[in-house]
């Protein structure tokens, strides 16, 4: 029986070290001619950048019309490449991930995805910046719905496209930093492996009864027995 791993990426795979939000405060000063310091905090863990420009634009009282969303989202990829490549560039891939991409991608009954907030260009620009991209099939973005919770379906449905396999949720482990993620894997029937990578300590998580917790990747034979087929014992 074949593994389907959907991996979150800010805070799970990845810190882009600040780059992210930054580049959101830049485009909305860009956009809305004015300072990031009378923005609203930017509530991004777990979140959609759709759900996010949705409490931007109201916090700034202008309508997140289809042109206004696509012109924001440009800017927002122009500033979110530059900063990713900026020499000041703080950001990392979290401890272990290398190394258990590496693995999972040598088993053939394993087959890697994303379920992320991100829209897709800029998934890509963040998992490009650290030379991971080629690793996923495909998955869920940010572009498909604003509510994490509707984007499982997409997930499910791109995978089974790109790996050639009617996906059934008994076979989806999705891995994330924060209880939306779990939530998310909940809506359409799957497990959740929750990291403590991101803003959300082990115990806060736990709270929400993911399938499985750990404090982080790093532990390569922790993380590759509960992610791999050899593993599916519940
Ligand atoms: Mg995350």
């Amino acid at each position: 029986m074949p593994t389907f791993l959907l991996f979150d990426i800010d805070g799970t795979l990845l810190d882009t070290g600040g780059a992210g939000g930054a580049s959101i405060l830049d485009a909305a000063e860009a956009m809305f001619a004015c300072s990031r310091r009378d923005l609203p905090p930017l509530m991004l863990a777990g979140a959609t950048d759709g759900g996010v420009l949705r409490d931007l634009f109201s916090a700034v009282g202008k309508a997140l019309t289809t042109e206004a969303r696509a012109e924001f989202l440009q800017l927002y990829l122009g500033f979110l490449k530059r900063r990713l490549h900026a020499e000041d560039f703080a950001g990392r891939l979290l401890d272990g991930v290398p190394e258990l991409l590496a693995q999972l991608s040598r088993d053939s009954q394993v087959h890697l995805g994303l379920l992320t907030g991100n829209v897709r260009a800029a998934a890509q620009l963040k998992l490009e910046r650290f030379g991971i991209h080629p690793f996923f099939a495909d998955g869920a973005f940010g572009d498909d719905a604003d509510d994490r919770n509707h984007l499982g379906p997409f997930a499910l449905r791109r995978m089974s496209q790109a790996c050639g396999h009617e996906l059934h949720p008994d076979e989806v482990i999705l891995i994330g930093d924060t209880p939306k993620d779990i939530a998310c894997a909940k809506a359409i029937g799957a497990r959740c492996l929750a990291v403590a990578t991101g803003q959300f300590s082990r115990s806060e998580l736990e709270l929400h009864a993911p399938w499985r917790c750990l404090e982080n990747l790093a532990d390569l034979n922790e993380s590759t027995s509960l992610l791999s087929k050899n593993s599916m014992i519940r």
